[in-house]
Parts: structure tokens; sequence; C-alpha cells
């Protein structure tokens, strides 16, 4: 059997405007193995989204391919989940309105996948607020509310763009740690895009380092962490954790090449 159920190879991609040309990604190849969580890491503007949009199918590559290998040796590109940094619901929709919406918009509303929305909903603590309005909902409940939409579409492919970076320091560590072990729980395969090297480290199977624009691999980092208990919140504390997260940084910010090293918040975004 392939090792990759999704492989991408030497990506480029260039958008064109009336001003020029962006250069926004080149020669990207990886893999991604069924159930795995990869990261991807990198400054902000390098082309994570682009690289994102492609996966998604939302952008064609200019250059390179993706090549798909299920392991029922199809050729069908795997379903796509897509939840961006923002939870986007609609606020006038109750909760179970916005949950419903994927399902709505196309024509997939049975009966069986109305039951999965109820089970999801009553899995994620969200059964009692199904007829209130987002603004009604915290942080993290709306974020959960959002998985649940895109996990309604029963996608097998999770792509997570930044999803947690609009909450707050605290709500973001729990949320993080809980909406990754519901994801987990489901066997879905996830790329997530993070520009917090701890979430990254704590919530991943591996890393990958994307230099600045146009985006490059620069390294694919396997992470193993010995844990008792294996949540993400547990995982900060591993004995490898701070080797991992100086590693992260060194390829980064090109420490280790000598070069000038840059300003943190070029990872903000
Ligand atoms: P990231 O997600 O890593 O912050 P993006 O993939 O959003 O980066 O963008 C990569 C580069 O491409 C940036 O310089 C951005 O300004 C540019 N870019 C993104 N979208 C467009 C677009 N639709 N048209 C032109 N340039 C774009
Ligand atoms: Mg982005």
């Amino acid at each position: 059997m392939p090792e990759f159920i999704l492989e991408l190879k030497k990506i480029g991609y260039s958008y064109h405007s009336m001003h020029g040309e962006i250069q926004a990604l080149e020669n990207i190849s990886f893999g991604v193995r069924e159930g795995e969580f990869v990261a991807i890491v990198g400054p902000s503007g390098c082309g994570k989204t682009t690289l994102l949009s492609i996966i998604a199918g939302l952008l064609s590559p200019e250059k390179g391919t993706i090549a798909v290998n299920n392991p029922d040796g199809s050729l069908r590109y795997p379903k796509v989940g897509y939840m961006l940094q923002h939870d986007h619901l609609f606020e006038w929709r109750t909760i179970y309105r916005n949950v419903i919406l994927g399902l709505e918009i196309n024509h997939l509303m049975t009966k069986e996948r109305l039951n999965y929305v109820d089970q999801l909903l009553r899995d994620y603590g969200l059964d009692q607020f199904r007829d209130k309005r987002p603004s009604e909902l915290s942080g993290g409940m709306k974020q959960r509310a959002a998985l649940i939409r895109t996990l309604a579409l029963e996608p097998q492919l999770l792509l997570l763009d930044e999803p947690f970076s609009a909450l707050d320091y605290q709500t973001r560590l729990m949320v993080s740690a809980d909406i990754c072990h519901l994801i987990r729980q489901t066997k879905k395969t996830m790329i997530i895009i993070t520009h917090d090297l701890s979430e990254a480290i704590s919530l991943a199977d591996r890393v990958i380092i994307l230099s600045a624009r146009p985006a490059t691999v620069k390294e694919e980092l396997p992470i193993h962490l010995t844990l008792q208990d294996d949540s993400p919140l547990a995982a900060r504390h591993a004995p490898e954790f701070q080797d991992y997260f100086s590693r992260l940084w060194e390829v980064l910010t090109d420490k280790e090449k000598g070069g000038e090293e840059i300003e943190p918040n070029v990872f903000q975004s």
C-alpha cells in the first residue's frame, strides 16, 4: 500500500495582477498519511493559506500535481472539510440552522445525516444551545459549532486555517486540545495551519516548516512525545517538547545558518 494518501509534488503558484506577479509557492512537495495530523508553520504572508486552498481544490496549482492514493485503490480525491480562522456563523440563523447549512446547500438533508448532526451536538455539549444565536455562545462553543458544520458533511480530510487564532490564549489552549481530541476520535486526516509553535508540537504528528515567500519546505519535523496522557495540554510538559520548540525556532529564524534573527512577531498573522 502506498505510504501517503495525498502527495504534493513540486507545487508552485503565483498570483497575477495588474501590478505584477506575486510568487506564493515554489516547489512544495510533501505527503500526508491516512489519519495523520500535519501542522504547517511559516512566516506571515508566506503562502500557507494559498497552499491550503490548493489542497482544498479551491485553486489549481500552476506547477506540479497532487497525487491521491486511496486505501481502496480508487483515484477519487478525498472529501475535504475546510475550517477557517473565524467561525463564520450567521447571526440570523440559530446554532442548529448554522450547523446544517452545509447539508442544506449541498441538498444532503437526509435522515441519517441529520441524526449524525444531532449526535454531534450532543457529543460536543451544544444540544441545549441549538436554538440560540451565535452571539449567545462563548468563542469556544462557536468554534465547536463551526466544527460540527464541517463534520456534518463527513469529510475525510480536514483542513484548518489558523482555526483558533481569534480566541484568547486560555480559551485557545482548551479549545484546540478539545477540538483535536474530537477529530482524533473520528480518525480523520487533518492539516492545520498555525503560527503557534507550541500548538503545532502539541497537536501534530509532523510539522512542516515553510520559508518566507515564496514558500518552500524548509524542513519536516516528525513529533514523538513521551506521554502518560495523550492530551495536547499534557504534551506541553513532555520531556521532548522544549527540544522540538528550539528546533522549530532555529529553522524558522535561520539561526542554524548564522543568519539574521528575525523578530518573533513576523509569525503573527
Ligand atoms: P499566509 O496564509 O501564509 O499568510 P497567503 O497564502 O494568504 O499567506 O498569501 C501569500 C502571498 O500571496 C501574500 O504575499 C499575499 O499578499 C499574496 N496573496 C494572497 N492572496 C492573493 C490574491 N488573491 N491576489 C494577489 N495576491 C495574493
Ligand atoms: Mg493565511
